[in-house]
């Protein structure tokens, strides 16, 4: 059950799943129309990554939507927040982006966007959903029903002109970075290339930017799967390597020696240069590195937690004005003056402004952030042990500051545990981190030996 569940998953984030077997053309259309039905008779813009499913989901989609009455805008491959910029400053209805981010090529999703361009919130999504269960769709009579136009163009010109009024532009341009670039050949591998080279001036070694061929690597880009960037950072002399998602909106970041740098010191670095020019507080998932707390101290700012995901995120960054926010590990950054999504080509734009403004290299803004060690895992368990292990984390630091707001996490001055279930799979994942590495490594052992312990009881 919990399996089928992992492979087609309809509710409040959208609808994703294995294509084929599970997420269908009909569904597609059937889901589209829903949409369509719910924001209602006008222009909605459609876009899409690079994977193979893309165009025939593509076509199920326009076609639901054509039926409730809509006209559809085609944007083709695009990464979501250029989708997202375009749907919010072309007075669309709404949009839908076709892409499972950063999973496996054999899933696909709908990522569905209001007028505004953001995320539906979990009302809207609420709402969508009942209508959709209910098969309550808008007919469009003969007379009514649209048509499918194409812009291409206008909506990369739209998001980087956004980004780029950010950041000194002729600062960056005149130092001709070399950049290395793993776009994984997702909807990257047709905007960032220009990106850099056209509008910011840089050098650019790319690898994996050709949109018709499959994901040469693990989607989601992490320190562990971008071995191919590390290697053509030395192997170039790059400046700095870059790599994203398939759908452009997570970043991961190499320095000039090829490492790739963890997310949570990414997002630290985009803060620190976010804080210097914006008033407002800062938002980040409770999985966050206290790196940005620190950061965020240092320029007398306030950091907001929120549970994992981006909704939650960008929810709370409306309701408290934050100048920004993010999800360290996942590798966004949420920057609202350019739009409230992540997007990785404002976390790109920023970094290169703050290698031109310092003179300094990626692993010299680095070196300056305060230091926390991290470690990231899971432990599997047998269903209905849950409320047992979460009960023995309880018990074991019984008077320690917690946050009980996504699973559990336990906060000390230096350090702290996050614990939290996954919703599709019963896995728990594990999160620690602090200021001393061996005080780390402990407390992370003490946890795989305490549900150890609860497993085998
Ligand atoms: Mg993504």
């Amino acid at each position: 059950m919990a399996r089928r569940e992992h492979l087609l998953k309809i509710g409040v984030s959208g609808i994703r799943g294995v294509v084929g077997e599970f997420l269908t053309p009909q569904l597609a259309c059937a889901f589209a129309q829903a949409f369509g039905t719910y924001v209602g008779q006008g222009r909605v813009v459609v876009g899409r990554d690079t994977r193979a499913s893309g165009p025939m989901l593509q076509h199920s989609v326009a076609c639901g939507l054509l039926a409730a009455g809509c006209q559809v805008i085609d944007v083709g491959v695009l990464p979501t927040p250029t989708i997202q910029i375009y749907v919010a400053s072309s007075g669309a209805r709404g949009g839908i982006a076709i892409t499972a981010s950063h999973n496996p090529s054999e899933y696909n999703a709908l990522k569905l966007f209001g007028s505004s361009g953001l995320i539906f919130n979990s009302y809207e999504r609420g709402e969508l959903l009942d209508l959709f269960h209910q098969s309550d769709f808008r007919q469009a009579s003969n007379e009514e029903i649209g048509s499918v136009t194409c812009d291409f163009d206008a909506p990369k010109r739209r998001h980087f002109e956004r980004v780029l009024r950010h950041v000194d532009v002729e600062r960056i341009r005149a130092r001709r970075f070399l950049v290395g670039l793993d776009a994984v050949n997702g909807a990257g591998a047709v905007t960032t290339v220009p990106f850099l080279r056209d509008w910011l001036g840089c050098r650019v070694e790319a690898i994996n930017v050709d949109p018709t061929r499959p994901f040469p690597r693990v989607a989601e880009p992490r320190p562990d799967t971008l071995g191919d960037l590390s290697e053509l950072v030395r192997r170039t002399g790059a400046d700095v390597g870059f790599a994203q998602d398939p759908d452009g909106d997570r970043l991961a970041v190499a320095d000039e020696t090829g490492r790739v740098i963890d997310n949570d010191d990414v997002l630290a670095l985009v803060v620190d240069a976010a804080l210097e020019n914006l008033p407002g507080d800062v938002v980040v998932n409770l999985t966050t590195s206290a790196v940005v707390n620190d950061i965020a101290r240092a320029h007398g700012r306030k950091v907001y937690r929120t549970p994992v995901g981006e909704a939650n995120v960008v929810e709370t960054m409306q309701v408290v004005n934050a100048a920004i926010g993010g999800e360290g590990s996942n590798g966004g950054v949420i920057f609202p003056a350019v739009h409230m999504c992540r997007d990785s080509y404002t976390g790109m734009a920023f970094l290169l402004d703050r290698m031109a403004q310092t003179g300094e290299t990626v692993s010299e803004l680095t070196r300056r952030l305060p230091r926390y060690y991290r470690k990231l895992g899971k432990v599997t368990y047998e269903h209905g042990m849950l409320g047992a292990l979460m009960q023995a984390l309880e018990d074991r630091f019984p008077d320690v500051e917690t946050d009980r707001s996504d699973g559990l996490k336990l906060i000390w001055p230096d350090a702290w545990i996050h614990v939290r279930a996954s919703n599709t799979e019963p896995i728990l994942r594990l999160a620690v981190e602090a200021s001393d590495e061996a005080r780390m490594e402990s407390m992370y052992k003490g946890l795989e030996e305490l549900f150890a312990e609860v497993k085998g009881a």
